[in-house]
């Protein structure tokens, strides 16, 4: 016999337990004596909250333990069946309903796309709760009982999947519905509803033609929103809805209630698996395993009547990260419509209306005990959730109802501000804080924004609903942006988005809307993908037909140059000039929270003044990488350059070096003096001499006159010094076993250049030694000219570690030098034996066939080159405790490749200058798998 507890629970129920209206929580909050912000809450008020919360513990026996475990649980729930399930635990005001768990999405799979008939037995057993509970019948007199039937996967996916409201509506049940709630309109405008969205979503018939319909008679008649249809243009467009289901597919929709049901759950399940869901995984690099939850809730209605409305909210500004609520909302409507951007929302503040101009009153100033109650709830739901809160609601005939929380979505300048905030009001800890930053916030922050000191022309205004400037070609028609964004920029302009369009979103520079929103589709998604956006510029008109745009009198045809500032809203003709952010004081404070966190140093890799005052700002513990060749590119400079090169006798050698000591001291010296003190690793020459060398006739006859030398000398010479295989060729330490005068010269300069500023802290590196005896060598030849030149200067000599064998002599090599800095790039080409520049034509094939996860020029390869650093650094340290060992090469700025240096304790890493803040960003987040702090 089956004991209960043997079989498989399939759904989490919620929104049960407290009667929240009636409760003192309510009772609270709507109490003159708790107004104010929510912040400063009293203890009688945390008492009270306290109370009510531990009321609204599951009390239904059957589940309690289930229920205890799953509501926890956003692999099994979703994200929105996660948040119902937060709310329910809450006591929050909920409308009841229960979610199918992704078990039940993986089962759908496992049994070839059907739906298990143990699962089945189950929704229908709950119904019969949700009857109880609502005091309504599914399908049935007196009031029949409407269901929303919800898509939500673990991580929230916007839009993928579709939700279906006003299921349970039916010829007979919609005049019932009329009868019971005295309304005859509601119940058919949500039949019309009902018919438009089973129809899309369940039988797949383009909801346009349905638009349409209701667009044709809005216009004939003359009213301007769906609330303003009458009773009799709702039966003449539900006749026509039919009408078009059955031309469509030769059958009409389910009139049984449960048939419904049924096929709701199922299409959902299915929608997994559809193009739109699986393009978002693959763009957001979501585990397709994974599965989504179906949540069945019973219905509240913002489409009552004028004390009914719908709305979403964010407990902060998603756009600035302001502690202050932002949101939007409409009146007798239900929620789908604010989110398809069809229509102009209302703000919910009255400093958001007075921001945006907008001249409908705000919810605050309209509603202001719904805005009282709906502001005291979600601060708290931020509060529990210690996260800024994205909230969807509605207040059915004054009736406040939460639908949805989620951790909001937010511009990279919000994410940085509120998790400062946060910190700062004692939410969170500066761990948690730095680990809610990802990489690419950091790059949006240090993008550009408009340079005020210009003329711009700007067209039209529209809302700022992504920060960031982005310049490009108008392109109206999505299927044209994958052709074009290859070679142009291009600027997306759209009446408003829709999921199918997340391709072209991905690959334009930008995105402009003239209808909808600050939290319509097109916003949300660009937010997310920290591309500017303008939404609802409706000073624009698209016309596909002439392929242009019409802007006032001003007509811009597709293909021509726009500019968008999605912080301010202003289109702007053309292209324009922008300007590099300056930090905001949060971002300092951020990064000073990432600063003490982490433990690695970092350092940049910089050759001129210019990169180094960039890195500088970005507050560099010093130079890591100072490589000396790219002193030379300027143009006289390497003219004086290949003059040496090419002297095959000593002496006229030396005369020429003599010219290079003193452009090399005052490249070194301007250095020093920019660094203030900052240790700086100059890394002596490194590549083979013939890189420096013109190859086309044209050049050599040039260079030939240029230094007066005869053409055939010349050339003779270049051709000497080709070789077949150069990478591995004549260059590094090599070169000053050949020609040791010039690594002299070089560490003179360095000298030289030490003795005329006031504090330098210099450190010599050699590249692509391999034995202890080259680096022997070449120490004696440092020196022998540091004793010449500056003996009282101290300095410090260090070694790349790029070969193999110089990683396998670590223990020999460390007791020479005081640091090894590990060349990645090169031991990375020189360990796999790939050639990084020949590599990327058959690396991809590798990863395409898994055979590779990763570009290992881009991310290290841990269990080879990785496991040579690691020897290098165990022998090198048991040899010389004082080594310090650092990493210069891409792979400094990665930050996957960064966990694994802290794991392995690297003492520092050198990456370019704009990389300077995401390394120290990921060398602070690498701290979370570091048990011991040093
Ligand atoms: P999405 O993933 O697009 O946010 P939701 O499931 O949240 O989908 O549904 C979209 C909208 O449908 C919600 O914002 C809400 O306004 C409305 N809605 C969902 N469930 C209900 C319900 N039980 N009662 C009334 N409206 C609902
Ligand atoms: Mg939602
Ligand atoms: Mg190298």
């Amino acid at each position: 016999m089956l004991n209960k507890k043997q079989i498989k629970n399939w759904l989490y129920r919620f929104g049960y337990d407290t009667d929240y209206a009636n409760s003192p929580l309510s009772k609270a909050i709507c109490d003159e004596q708790f107004l104010g912000e929510a912040k400063s809450r009293t203890a009688e008020y945390s008492a009270v909250f306290e109370e009510h919360r531990q009321a609204s513990t599951p009390k239904l026996p059957l589940e309690i333990e289930f229920r205890k475990r799953a509501h926890a649980d956003r692999s099994l729930l979703g994200n929105k069946g996660y948040g119902l399930a937060q709310m329910s635990y809450l006591g929050f005001p909920i409308p009841p309903g229960f979610t199918i768990t992704t078990d039940g999405c993986r089962n759908y799979y496992d049994q070839g796309q059907t739906l298990a008939e143990t699962i089945w037995d189950q929704v229908v057993a709950e119904i019969k709760l949700l009857e109880k509970a609502t005091g309504k019948q599914f399908g049935s007199a007196p009031f029949p009982l409407l269901l929303s039937v919800r898509s939500g996967a673990k991580t929230s996916m916007p839009g993928m999947m579709d939700t279906l409201l006003n299921l349970g509506l039916n010829d007979e049940t919609t005049e019932l519905l009329g009868h019971a709630t005295q309304d005859a309109r509601f119940a058919y405008d949500s039949y019309r509803r009902f018919i438009e969205m089973y129809s899309s979503i369940i039988m797949g018939i383009d909801h346009h033609l349905f638009v349409e319909v209701v667009e044709e008679m809005k216009a004939a008649e003359n009213v301007h929103h769906e609330a303003g249809l009458g009773l009799g243009a709702l039966h003449a467009v539900i006749d026509r809805y039919k009408k078009i289901v059955w031309a469509h597919t030769g059958t009409t929709y389910p009139q049984d209630v449960f048939e419904q049901l049924r096929k709701a759950i199922v299409a959902i399940f299915a929608s997994w698996n559809g193009p739109r869901a699986v393009t978002y995984r693959t763009l957001n690099h979501i585990n397709d395993q994974a599965g989504t939850a179906v949540t069945i809730q019973s219905m509240v209605f913002g489409n009552r009547g004028t004390d009914s409305l719908t709305g979403v909210l964010f407990t902060r500004n998603p756009s600035t990260g302001e502690p202050t609520l932002f949101g939007e909302y409409l009146i007798n409507a239900q929620g789908e419509e604010l989110v398809s951007g069809l229509v102009t929302p209302r703000q919910i503040t009255r400093q958001g209306r007075q921001a945006i101009q907008d001249k409908q009153a705000s919810l605050e100033e309209a509603y202001p005990v719904v805005f009282n109650e709906l502001r005291h709830l979600a601060m708290e739901l931020e509060s529990h959730f210690k996260e800024m809160q994205d909230i969807e609601y509605t207040v059915e005939q004054g009736k406040l109802w939460l639908l949805q929380t989620r951790n909001g979505k937010r511009s990279a300048k919000a994410a940085v501000k509120i998790a400062v905030d946060m910190v700062c009001e004692g939410k969170i800890d500066a761990e948690e804080a730095v680990q809610r930053i990802d990489y690419n916030q950091i790059e949006q922050l240090l993008h550009a924004t408009l340079d005020a000191h210009q003329s711009i022309e700007i067209l039209t205004h529209g809302l700022p609903a992504a920060p960031g400037v982005a310049s490009g070609v108008i392109v109206c028609a999505p299927e044209e942006v994958a052709a074009l964004s290859k070679t142009e920029n291009v600027i997306l302009v759209r009446g408003e988005t829709s999921p199918d369009d997340i391709g072209s979103m991905a690959k334009a520079a930008g995105i402009l809307t003239t209808k909808g929103g600050m939290t319509a589709h097109a916003a949300v998604v660009a937010r997310g993908m920290g591309k500017p956006c303008i939404c609802g510029a409706r000073g624009i008109t698209i016309d596909m037909e002439n392929r242009l745009l019409l802007i006032g009198q001003t007509k811009l045809p597709m293909g021509s140059y726009v500019t968008i500032d999605g912080t301010t809203g202003a289109v702007i003709k053309g292209k324009v000039a922008t300007v590099q952010q300056k930090p905001f004081p949060e971002f300092v404070t951020f990064m000073g929270l990432v600063d003490q966190l982490k433990r690695m140093e970092v350092r940049a890799n910089a050759e001129t003044v210019q990169d180094a005052t960039v890195a500088l700002s970005f507050g560099i513990a010093g130079i890591g990488l100072c490589r000396t060749e790219h002193m030379f590119f300027n143009v006289d400079d390497m003219r004086l350059f290949r003059k040496m090169i090419l002297m095959s006798d000593a002496t006229a050698r030396l005369n020429s070096l003599r010219e290079l000591l003193v452009v090399q001291k005052r490249d070194f010296k301007a250095l020093f003096q920019t660094l203030h003190g900052l240790p700086i690793t100059v890394r002596l020459l490194d590549p083979p001499l013939h890189e420096f060398l013109p190859h086309h006739p044209k050049e050599i006859a040039e260079l030939a006159l240029q230094l007066g030398c005869p053409l055939d000398e010349v050339a003779g010479r270049i051709e000497e010094l080709d070789e077949v295989n150069p990478m591995l060729g004549h260059r590094g330490a090599r070169l000053a076993i050949t020609f040791p005068e010039m690594y002299a010269m070089q560490v003179q300069a360095l000298f030289e250049a030490a003795l005329e500023v006031e504090q330098v802290a210099l450190e010599i590196m050699l590249p692509l030694v391999f034995d202890a005896k080259e680096v022997i060598f070449i120490k004696n030849i440092i020196e022998t000219v540091h004793q010449k030149t500056a003996p009282h200067i101290p300095y410090k000599v260090g070694v790349m570690i790029e070969l193999p064998r110089a990683a396998l002599q670590a223990a020999t090599i460390a007791p020479l030098v005081d640091f090894f800095s590990i060349g990645t790039n090169d031991l990375t080409q020189t360990t796999l034996g790939i050639s990084r520049d020949d590599g990327a034509k058959f690396l991809d094939s590798y990863q395409q066939k898994g055979l590779l996860q990763d570009d290992p020029f881009v991310t290290l390869d841990r269990e080879g080159v990785g496991a040579l650093i690691h020897m290098a650094v165990v022998e090198g340290r048991s040899a010389n405790p004082n080594l310090k060992i650092g990493i210069c090469g891409e792979h400094g700025g990665d930050p996957r490749s960064i966990e694994f240096f802290e794991s392995i304790g690297i003492d520092y890493i050198s990456c370019s200058p704009y990389r300077v803040a995401i390394a120290k960003l990921a060398a602070a987040k690498a701290m979370r798998f570091t048990d011991v702090r040093r």
